[in-house]
C-alpha cells in the first residue's frame, strides 16, 4: 500500500517534534520500508543506529533487534510500535537452559546468533550475525563452540571449520525451516531455469545444498548489485525481494511466496503512528542485563561482517 503525501507528511513532522528515526528491517512491511529512515539486517541495525544523531528510536522489527538497539544505544529512548512482534526461534532458547548446557561442556566457548534474547546474550560469550558467523568462530581460540540458537546456521557454519566441534541448540527459524522448502525451490526453478538460487542460510542443509548461493540479507544485496545475472530465486522472507527491487530495480526477485515471518509483519503503519503519537511502548532492560549482554554483542560489532 502506498503511504500517502499527507501521512507521509504527519510522521515528519512527529519525527521533528520528537527528533526521532524509524529504523526498520529488511522483512518488514513494504509501506514501513518505504518510511524508514535507517533499513538493513540484523548487523546494519546494530552498528548504525547506535550513530544515528536521534534521541528517539522507533524500531520496526521483533523483539531482539528492539534489544540490541537499546543495548547498544543506552541513552537513546527505544520504542518498539508492537511488543508481542517476537522471533520464535529466539524464544526456543532461555537462560537457565544454557547455563545448563554450559555446565555439561565447560570447555567450550558459547557463541549466540543475535537471534536471541538479552538475557541470553548476558550468558554469552560473543555474538554473531549469519554475514560474520564464520569471521566470528575462526576469531575465538575455543575448539569448542556451543552455538545458539540456529542448528541450521551452525550447522553450516561448521562446512567452514572443520577443525572446530560446534554443539547446535536444537533451534531454528519457523519461516527458513518450514516454509522456504527443497520442494518450493525446485518448482520456482522449473518456472525460471534461468535464475540464480539464493538462500539465507537460516535454510535447512538440503536447501542450502541445491542453492547457487548462501548469503546474509546484506550478502544478498551485494550480490545482487555486483553479479551479472539479471534473475534470482530468493530463498529468505519473501519481503526481502521489495528491498532488493528497491535498490536493484533492473533486476529481477522472484520470491517464495510462503515464506512469510508473521511476526515481523505484526509492526503496521498506524502502530507505528501512535508510537510516533505517544512514545509508547518503551522498551525498558534491566540494567545488569543490558551491562552483561553489551559485552558479547560489542565483541561482534568490533570483528565486523564476515
Ligand atoms: S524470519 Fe525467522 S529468525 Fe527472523 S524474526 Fe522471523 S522467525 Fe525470527
Amino acid at each position: 500500500m502506498v503511504v500517502s503525501p499527507e501521512t507521509l507528511q504527519y510522521i515528519q513532522e512527529l519525527k521533528e517534534k520528537h527528533n526521532a528515526v524509524i529504523v526498520a528491517h529488511n522483512y518488514q512491511h513494504p509501506n514501513i520500508q518505504d518510511i524508514a529512515d535507517l533499513m538493513g539486517d540484523s548487523l546494519a541495525l546494530a552498528t548504525e543506529a547506535m550513530k544515528l544523531d536521534a534521541d528517539v528510536i522507533i524500531f520496526c522489527g521483533v523483539n531482539f533487534m528492539a534489544e540490541t538497539a537499546k543495548i547498544l544505544s543506552p541513552d537513546k529512548k527505544v520504542i518498539h510500535p508492537e511488543p508481542n512482534s517476537r522471533c520464535p526461534m529466539a524464544a526456543m532458547i532461555t537462560p537457565e537452559a544454557l547455563r545448563q548446557m554450559k555446565a555439561k561442556h565447560p570447555d567450550a566457548i558459547v557463541v549466540s546468533y543475535v537471534n536471541t534474547t538479552a538475557d541470553v546474550k548476558a550468558e554469552t560469550d560473543i555474538c554473531c550475525t549469519s554475514g560474520n558467523a564464520v569471521k566470528v568462530i575462526q576469531s575465538v581460540p575455543e575448539k569448542k563452540i556451543i552455538f545458539t540458537p540456529d542448528k541450521n546456521l551452525g550447522m553450516y557454519i561448521q562446512r567452514f571449520v572443520p577443525d572446530k566441534e560446534i554443539i547446535c541448540w536444537e533451534g531454528y527459524c519457523t519461516t527458513h525451516q518450514n516454509s522456504v522448502t527443497l520442494e518450493s525451490l525446485k518448482a520456482l526453478k522449473e518456472q525460471h531455469p534461468d535464475a540464480e538460487v539464493i538462500v539465507h542460510p537460516e535454510c535447512t542443509p538440503e536447501v542450502i545444498d541445491f542453492a547457487d548461493y548462501v548469503f546474509s540479507t546484506h550478502g544478498m544485496l551485494e550480490h545482487a548489485k555486483s553479479s551479472k545475472v539479471s534473475k534470482f530465486i530468493m530463498g529468505t522472507e519473501k519481503e526481502m525481494c521489495y528491498r532488493l527491487s528497491q535498490d536493484v530495480p533492473e533486476k529481477t526477485f522472484i520470491p517464495v511466496p510462503e515464506a512469510i515471518c508473521p511476526n515481523m509483519k505484526k509492526i503496521t503503519m498506524d502502530k507505528v503512528i501512535a508510537s510516533l503519537e505517544t512514545l509508547t511502548p518503551e522498551l525498558i532492560l534491566a540494567d545488569d542485563i543490558m551491562q552483561k549482554a553489551k559485552i558479547p554483542l560489542e565483541r561482534m560489532v568490533n570483528i565486523g561482517r564476515g
